[in-house]
């Protein structure tokens, strides 16, 4: 009798194992049930990754990127080029055949550099290749011709004020990592203009070199002087320093004719899969489609722009449609401070409770390893889960956390991001220099992306409950 009462309760127990309850009674699925779901798309990523990576899919992504990169060309935010994209990028998803293609109207930021050189004078006549970072004033048109200090970091620059005024500092910082030392970029003027400085140039934040600048974002402070600033190379930074501390006194002759304009009208760009069951629900998957103004942009972002357009295509081509819509978006002005993506919270932060995840590819799309995720640890695991159907190309791998401009107003508001995790030991050799065009991207890896950005955006789009959140 004890024997079988045992065997009732044990029976009892088995049934409600991993089931638990919510305060209001209604079932909650266990993590079993939710693996079960999403081993229920085992064949579905498959097809994807056959489409993408062996299919008749095969290197579309990186075709349709050389054709935009080499017909429109760099497409800085407020330039005649990136006008041009969006016009281009429009027609194109129309002409794939996506849903809900439009432009979202945002005002960008709207600089040119202008004509720009730098020539050292003494010690010795020596071109000294710059690219002016964006947002600089112009130099007065004759130029300015100074004598400059070079310094190793902000503290030497601090410590040696005395010394600066009336001087173009030029920093020689270590490159660390792009996440620290990118402050030089961004502060170099600031701080120069603190001490007195008639202008700044900067070593390229970049992690190797072949004389090649590499500009970006910089902005001055209120209460500060506005001097010009440009980016040098790694070489000639290092060349002025072991100048400098041989005691060799250095003139340089800089002139810059950058302008700012007002504000110009841009527009992200939108199209969308719209979802069979929970069509307000939205899965968001995103690139940036303004870029420097040097190169083709084709790393930074194109790249990532073109696997997103590219996460629909598939899911097209093999006619399916996820209960929830899955959205692309390609953001403008992000190079300006994430112009676009701001507005574009702004406008729909109200419907924020049907975003499901937000998606941004923005490091490269080189070999995948897996994605960046931001989210609660029952999403991570979920998300982890969801990964392990795609053990076929071996990119299971989830980190910490999600990263992207584009996205982060949505995630700090506890939605879950992902990013595309992938090997971005040469990213800062080419990004925002001349070198950022076709030839970083291949079309193998490219694939790889795209395979990943479809199975995980199409499964988080069709599973039957969203991301649980924070
Ligand atoms: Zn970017």
């Amino acid at each position: 009798m004890k024997h079988l009462f045992l065997i009732f309760l044990m029976n009892l127990l088995h049934q409600y194992a991993g089931k638990s309850l919510r305060r209001d009674g209604s079932s909650l699925k266990s993590f079993e049930d939710i693996k079960n779901e999403i081993a229920g798309y085992t064949d579905i990523a498959k097809a994807i990754i056959d489409l993408a990576v062996h299919g008749k899919a095969q290197n579309r992504s990186y075709e349709r990127l050389a054709v935009f990169a080499d017909t429109i060309g760099p497409r800085l935010s407020g330039s005649k080029n990136l006008e041009a994209a969006i016009k281009y990028m429009f027609s194109a998803l129309q002409k794939d055949g996506l849903e809900n293609v439009h432009l979202e109207p945002v005002k960008v930021p709207h600089w040119e550099r202008g004509e720009e050189f730098a020539v050292m004078l003494e010690p010795r006549n020596h071109s000294i290749a710059i690219l002016g970072l964006g947002n600089s004033i112009a130099t007065p048109p004759e130029g300015i011709i100074a004598e400059v200090i070079v310094v190793a970091s902000f503290d030497e620059l601090r410590a040696r004020a005395q010394e600066a005024k009336g001087k173009i500092v030029v920093y020689n910082e270590p490159f660390i990592s792009y996440g620290e030392t990118v402050q030089y970029r961004l502060q170099g003027a600031v701080e120069a203009a603190k001490v007195g400085a008639v202008a700044s140039l900067i070593r390229s934040i970049a992690s190797f070199s072949i004389h090649s600048p590499h500009t970006g974002g910089q902005s001055y402070q209120p209460d500060v002087p506005q001097i010009p600033t440009a980016c040098i190379t790694v070489e000639d930074a290092e060349m002025m320093s072991r100048m400098s501390l041989r005691g060799t006194k250095i003139v340089v002759h800089l002139r810059m004719g950058a302008k700012t304009y007002p504000d110009s009208l841009s527009f992200n760009t939108v199209a969308e899969i719209v979802g069979s069951k929970y069509p307000e629900q939205v899965v968001l998957v995103s690139g940036h489609l303004d870029s420097w103004d040097v190169g083709q942009g084709a790393m930074d972002d194109g790249g990532g722009s073109f696997i997103s357009w590219e996460a629909l295509s598939l899911i097209k081509d093999l006619g399916l449609r996820p209960k929830r819509t899955l959205r692309l978006v390609l953001w403008t002005g992000e190079e300006q401070g994430g112009v676009g993506a701001k507005q574009y919270y702004q406008l729909h932060k109200e419907n924020i409770s049907n975003f499901d995840i937000v998606m941004e590819s923005d490091e490269g799309t080189f070999q995948p390893s897996g994605l960046g995720f931001s989210g609660s640890a029952e999403a991570r695991d979920i998300v982890k889960e969801i990964m392990t159907l795609l053990q076929p190309i071996n990119v299971t791998d989830v980190y910490d956390p999600a990263d992207g401009t584009d996205i982060a107003y949505w995630m700090r508001d506890g939605v879950p991001g992902a990013s595309l995790y992938n090997d971005i030991s040469k990213y800062f050799w080419f990004h925002h220099s001349q070198g950022d065009t076709m030839t970083v991207q291949d079309p193998n890896q490219m694939n790889l992306c795209a395979a990943v950005w479809t199975v995980v955006s199409y499964v988080i789009a069709d599973m039957e409950d969203m991301l649980p959140r924070v």
